[in-house]
């Protein structure tokens, strides 16, 4: 069988079926026979090909914080992409690249200085765990070779983000993954932090775990920590207050390297730069992608601290430091438009109005709290996720159904993993629509309840 739409309304002449897409993350056959389309997008929407306006609660995966289709960021693409389509950063460079490394670093907090460029996150994960490596190496540390990540963790699909990522279903079928890994706790318990606005009080002491992981494998078998400061695809779940602090102090401890994953957390999502910031730790590595161009040209990379620079530029001059790198790195067009991204950051202080909404927005989910099948609400800066329990056909179909429900009845994308909603709305969202995305969530979950 053969499914169809009509992928017409897109105007591009190519053929009119589903079937050539493979989709990732999806399931496809599902989709295929009836297709959550969208085919244009403005600040707070998208439209159907159709028209239909769709509030996005996600910011399409994550990363659209300062809303679709910004002008300024629109005119930056195109003038670039008329000036200087593509450019090296092997060997030759152009001046956009280092203006938006320059930006981005100013941005992290302590001496996290120097920014390696990539196309996404899944790409930072890996860079931030080989420079991990390389460090060591070059410090004459080679035996420190362990990757430790976290039940629940996400970082990516390459296989070191896999490897250290701790979700079953993205792991399961890929053979032996890299060895030497290991997995901190996960620092959800739903009986100890139901219904938490912010940072939970309890969890803080799973940051422990990381001295059983020592005292089974030796310090000097360990490279690098890697956590999400709030892991965001297996529901939203916020570091636990003391969480992130006690673990600096164990890798300090033990000379082990810490790094966030801010690829969610990153621009502005928990009201900061970087979570970092709101947690007051300084990791040695920042991983980032998604709203550093705010979802409008793929890019990613890692941002290190300046130690772990000036190490790799004690060799020999005209010796490669470091031997890895994409084609992308640095695209100009990615730059063009992570620096109107960022200018629109600061001109609109996107940050600061993300903080300062952020009470509102916990309010305002939370009174969905004793809707009849929720089991928690969970959120912290402008993330929210909602736990619903389980449809008697078994685990993981009410997230699905929601998502189906809330595209076609209400006007609304989400995420949705397993039995859960997670909302993570542009930053630029006012209180009006706030009060638009819980009721329409409201009325989602009666409906699949
Ligand atoms: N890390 C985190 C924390 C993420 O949430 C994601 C994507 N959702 C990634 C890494 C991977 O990013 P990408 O899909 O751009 O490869």
């Amino acid at each position: 069988m053969s499914l169809t739409y009509d992928l017409d309304a897109a105007s591009i002449a190519a053929p009119n079926d589903l079937e050539a897409f493979w989709m990732g993350f999806t399931a496809n056959r599902a989709f295929k026979a009836r297709p959550r389309m969208v085919s244009r997008a403005k600040d707070m929407h998208y439209y159907t090909p159709e028209g239909r306006p769709i509030l996005d609660g996600s910011a399409g995966l994550w990363c659209t914080n300062a809303g679709h289709n910004r002008d300024s960021i629109v005119a930056a693409i195109q003038k670039q992409a008329a000036e200087m389509d593509f450019a090296p950063t092997f060997q030759f460079g152009h001046p956009l690249a280092f203006k938006a490394a320059s930006r981005i670093a100013e941005l992290a907090p302590g001496d996290l200085d120097h920014v390696f460029f990539c196309n996404s996150g899944s790409e930072a994960g890996d860079t931030a765990l080989k420079i991990a490596l390389a460090f060591h190496a070059v410090t004459g540390k080679g035996t420190r070779t362990r990757l430790i990540g976290r039940e629940r963790g996400y970082h990516g699909v390459g296989f070191g983000g896999i490897t250290v990522g701790g979700i079953s279903p993205n792991r399961r079928f890929f053979g032996s993954l890299l060895p030497g890994a290991d997995h901190l706790p996960h620092t959800y318990d739903r009986e100890k932090q139901a219904f938490s606005k912010g940072e939970p009080d309890w969890g803080a002491e799973r940051a422990d775990a990381l001295e059983g992981i020592v005292a089974l494998h030796d310090a000097q078998t360990i490279a690098a920590v890697i956590v999400e400061p709030m892991a965001g695809s297996t529901g939203g779940l916020p570091a636990p207050k003391g969480y992130l602090k006690r673990l600096r102090e164990i890798c300090d401890k033990y000379g082990i390297l810490l790094i966030f994953d801010e690829v969610i957390t990153g621009f502005g999502r928990l009201g900061f730069p970087f979570a970092a910031e709101r947690y007051g730790v300084v990791p040695d590595m920042i991983t980032f992608a998604k709203g550093v161009t705010s979802g409008a040209v793929p890019m990613g990379g890692v941002i290190v601290r300046k130690h772990i620079y000036d190490t790799f530029m004690n060799g020999q001059e005209h010796v490669i430091e470091l031997f890895h790198g994409y084609t992308y790195s640095g695209h100009p067009l990615a730059c063009a438009a992570s620096l109107a991204t960022l200018d629109l950051y600061r001109d609109e202080a996107l940050f600061e109005r993300a903080r300062a909404m952020e009470p509102t927005f916990a309010d305002a989910v939370m009174s969905l709290k004793g809707k009849p099948g929720v089991l928690d609400i969970r959120t912290v800066g402008l993330v929210a996720a909602f736990d619903m329990a389980p449809s008697v056909e078994g685990p993981g179909k009410r997230g699905y159904q929601a998502m189906e429900t809330a595209f076609h009845d209400e006007g609304l994308m989400f995420r949705a993993t397993g039995d859960t909603i997670a909302v993570s709305p542009p930053l630029i969202i006012n209180e009006a629509q706030i009060g638009e995305l819980v009721e329409k969530i409201g009325r989602t979950i009666d409906a699949v309840m």
